[in-house]
């Protein structure tokens, strides 16, 4: 895959264009704690795409309540706009997931856990990698 503009950010322009928070969890694979989030309870129906870059990341359709404290959404909005690699960081083997455009860090996909979802997948995503963009849904 190619580099694009967004991966060519340096952290220094990175900390300029973010809050302290949103950088430690976008760009130092931080978690935010559980239940603060401002996506966690919302289900208004609309786009979530990535804080950092804008790239469309979930649709609120893929969006259920899995009580684990973060948004949880059974797929992204496409393939391609994820990526997902081994994280074997705290003595866990889990799955990271980051935004394709820019790379950053959104949270980690679970599977098997029985959900009653279309793909037993839980994408549990941190609310502050992510804003909400309802403007696609105006009448
Ligand atoms: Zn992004």
């Amino acid at each position: 895959m190619t580099e694009n503009r967004f991966q060519k950010i340096t952290d220094a322009e990175w900390k300029a264009r973010l809050t302290p928070e949103e950088f430690r969890v976008l760009r130092q694979a931080g978690t935010e704690a559980p239940g603060v989030g401002e996506y966690t309870d919302h289900f208004a129906e609309g786009i979530y795409v990535c804080r950092a870059c804008g790239a469309e990341l979930f649709r609120s359709s893929t969006k259920f309540d899995a009580h684990c404290g973060w948004p949880a959404f059974y797929a992204p909005e496409g393939e391609a706009a994820v990526i997902k690699r081994a994280d074997h960081s705290l003595g866990m083997e889990r799955t990271e997931v980051l935004c394709a455009q820019c790379r950053s860090h959104l949270g980690h996909v679970f599977e098997g856990e029985g959900f009653n979802t279309p793909t037993d997948q839980r994408y549990c995503i941190n609310s502050i990698a992510l804003k909400f963009d309802d403007s696609n849904n105006a009448n």
